[in-house]
């Protein structure tokens, strides 16, 4: 009787570990799902990743936001954003190979981003090949901060994505306000917040504007 009632429970125990990894499995998926399908960027991500400091320490996750207009015969324009999937691709790369693919080579394509720090020298390189070989895109890449900038290899790559046809330019304050009001998630059911500037954006712009235009010379 007692081995019965024992088995019983072990039977009733297994059964609930069960619905419990199934539980879990399912709460894995969901936060997955919704890390990589979200629209709309944290307010959080985006006050710490794109402030352009000039030490950027700790800042060392790329968010990439992108806006993509479609020259045809009706033009489209379709935004999104991407982050470093977990450290596995950069934000670039992951969207040459998520987004690009959808981009028809018979249609024209002007492509921004707005990313929080200039790419590494890996990204550029791919950058430049990308553009060299799809004529029909137009890539413009804003971004808050330069990375790396004092090293030459990081100064050639950059130069190289000039002569590949990309637009490199730094975000001025209105550009980080144009990231904050279509790219960055407003609060349910709340007025959107009026983006606020940090105290030095507008002089840390200007010196990163002096040191690109330094290297692109
Ligand atoms: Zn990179």
């Amino acid at each position: 009787m007692r081995g019965v009632q024992d088995s019983g429970r072990l039977l009733a125990s297994k059964k609930q570990s069960v619905l419990l990894f199934v539980i879990s499995l399912w709460l894995l998926s969901a936060s997955l799902l919704s890390a990589f399908h979200r629209e709309r960027l944290p307010a959080i991500f985006f006050k710490f990743q794109f402030r352009n400091v000039e030490y950027s320490s700790g800042r060392n996750k790329t968010f990439l936001c992108y806006v993509i207009e479609t020259q045809g015969k009706e033009s489209t324009t379709s935004r999104g954003y991407l982050e470093d999937e977990h450290a596995a691709s950069h934000a670039e790369i992951a969207f040459f190979n998520t987004i690009l693919p959808k981009c028809e080579s018979s249609l024209r394509y002007n492509i921004t981003w707005y990313v929080s720090s200039s790419p590494c020298v890996t990204c550029a390189e791919r950058i430049s090949e990308t553009l060299r070989k799809n004529k029909n895109l137009r890539l413009t890449i804003m971004v808050g901060r330069l990375f790396m900038w004092e090293e030459p290899e990081m100064q050639a790559a950059l130069k190289k994505m000039k002569s590949a046809g990309c637009k490199l330019r730094i975000m001025k304050p209105q550009d980080f306000e144009y990231v904050w009001q279509n790219f960055v998630e407003q609060e349910e059911g709340e007025e959107a917040k009026a983006f606020v500037p940090w105290e030095d954006i507008q002089e840390n712009f200007q010196y990163y504007e002096e040191k690109l235009a330094e290297i692109l010379q």
